[in-house]
């Protein structure tokens, strides 16, 4: 192989170009923004006087993928914080009731039947109700199981202080409304994989320091360019290849042995290459920030029921809010949201009412939605273009659009590009190789 152009610098691409440099091979790294990380980055705000992530991510122990990717680029030791045990800190702000979660770390899940460590006001046979998920996508392509709706009771206690706020944190999308192939993998990966596998991870010091300059290091230190600034326009395609990549500042001739990596969000893939079949339907995520340094034992992740706030994380200089599958709050004056969720918090932590300098950010376009429609407009890295594959987290990695599955998609690219399969239709890769390395 000659020269492979990864074009996009999220986690993707990153993953991709980190697993070719590792590999031995030239990278040159194409990005339009001035900034690598795609939807995981950090940036200083001025209206906080912070350096804040563009939304606030969770890990969990169980992203092997994303472990293995802080682990080949030597990120920092702290890159990542979280409790020794998987420990997932609950309050119900209507009853006052607080709880904690924690599941043991083996995969016989004796937790269940231990009170003090499951949701209150649940019975251990409650636990159970995810088995209909499991059935229901068990065997089936992507998209092709159905709703978990339509394969578990989306009602009760258990469900709306347990399985709801926890499924919609991963899928960003309304439960009922979602795939249930994606919820059972991402299941299987960590309920099902034990307690071990669900520590809750977070990047306390923010996304760039732990995921994405320790990869830019990497990649300088093996000679790759990285060309940040470098927007593509669109691909010179001729007899099945891709002959120049076409950026704002001038044409990137491909040779013979070059090959491209696409890792473009799905709607740019798609004007580059018509025909793809790539989801063309997104969730928004809104996330608050307020500057006050939290309380000293404040858990750095606390879980909101019967609230706006869905997940209150306490940074070391302030707490900021995730709400997820957020497109109703779009059109949400920014300054109403701010009072409202700092209400929440102000109460939850016993803190002065007076709200701090906030930020509001909403990501329309957060992640595709995990629907099973959108599920089935999932597409392998290979296309018909013999010298370009794909990745993205919206490829076919049978996962939700996360840290996890963006990295796994661009590991997956550079393996199917070492492999040469890149042969395949301009749409949906009949190929299941890439989905089940996934
Ligand atoms: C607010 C928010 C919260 C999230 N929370 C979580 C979470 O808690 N846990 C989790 O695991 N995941 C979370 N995610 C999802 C996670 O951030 C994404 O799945 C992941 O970052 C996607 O990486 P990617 O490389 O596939 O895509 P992107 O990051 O979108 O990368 C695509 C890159 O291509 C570049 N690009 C676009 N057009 C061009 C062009 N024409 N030429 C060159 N470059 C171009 C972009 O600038 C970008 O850098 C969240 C996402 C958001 C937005």
């Amino acid at each position: 192989m000659g020269t492979v152009h990864v074009v996009g610098a999220g986690l993707a691409g990153l993953s991709a170009a980190v697993a070719l440099a590792e590999a031995g091979t030239r990278v040159v790294l194409h990005e339009a923004a001035k900034q690598a990380g795609g939807r995981c980055r950090s940036y200083f705000d001025p209206a906080l006087g912070l350096t804040i992530d563009n939304g606030n991510h969770l890990l969990l122990s169980g992203n092997a993928d994303a472990l293995g990717f802080l682990k080949t680029v030597g990120a920092p030791a702290n890159a990542l914080t979280g409790p020794d045990e998987a420990a997932f800190a609950f309050a119900d702000l209507k009853t006052g009731e607080r709880w904690c979660l924690r599941p043991n770390a083996g995969r016989l899940p004796w937790w269940v039947m231990s009170p003090s460590r499951r949701v209150p006001g649940t019975r251990a046979r409650d636990y159970l109700a995810p088995l209909g998920i499991m059935r229901a996508a068990s065997g089936k392509p992507e998209g092709g199981g159905g709703t978990i709706g339509a394969s578990m009771a989306c009602e009760g206690e258990l469900y709306r202080r347990l399985w709801h706020p926890v499924l919609l944190a991963a899928l960003n999308t309304e439960p009922r409304d979602s795939d249930v192939g994606l919820a059972a993998r991402i299941l299987r990966e960590t309920l099902g994989a034990g307690g071990k596998a669900c520590r809750p991870l977070v990047a306390v010091e923010g996304l760039s320091y732990a995921f994405v300059d320790p990869a830019l290091r990497y990649l300088a230190a093996r000679g790759c360019e990285i060309r940040l600034g470098r927007r593509l326009r669109g691909l010179d395609r001729a007899d099945g290849r891709v002959g120049q990549l076409l950026f704002a500042d001038g044409a990137e001739t491909i040779g013979p042995e070059d090959r491209i990596v696409l890792a473009l969000p799905p709607w740019v893939a798609s004007e580059m290459l018509p025909g793809l079949l790539a989801p063309v339907e997104f969730r928004s995520i809104v996330n608050a920030h307020f500057v006050a340094v939290p309380k000293p034992g404040s858990p750095l992740l606390l879980g909101v029921i019967n609230a706006l706030t869905e997940w209150l994380f306490a940074y070391p200089d302030r707490y900021s809010v995730t709400i997820s599958g957020a497109d109703r709050l779009l059109d949400v004056p920014r300054e109403d949201l701010a009072r409202r969720i700092w209400a929440e918090i102000a109460e939850l932590c016993n803190l002065a009412p007076e709200l701090p300098s906030w930020q509001i950010v909403k990501e329309k376009r957060a992640t595709f939605a995990a629907t099973p429609a959108e599920a089935a407009r999932r597409t392998g890295a290979d296309t018909a273009y013999d010298n370009l594959v794909l990745a993205g987290d919206w490829t076919a990695t049978g996962l939700p659009s996360t840290i996890e599955g963006a990295i796994r998609s661009g590991k997956t690219a550079a393996r199917a590009l070492r492999a040469g399969s890149s042969v395949r239709a301009g749409s949906r890769a009949p190929d299941l190789s890439a989905r089940g390395a996934a």
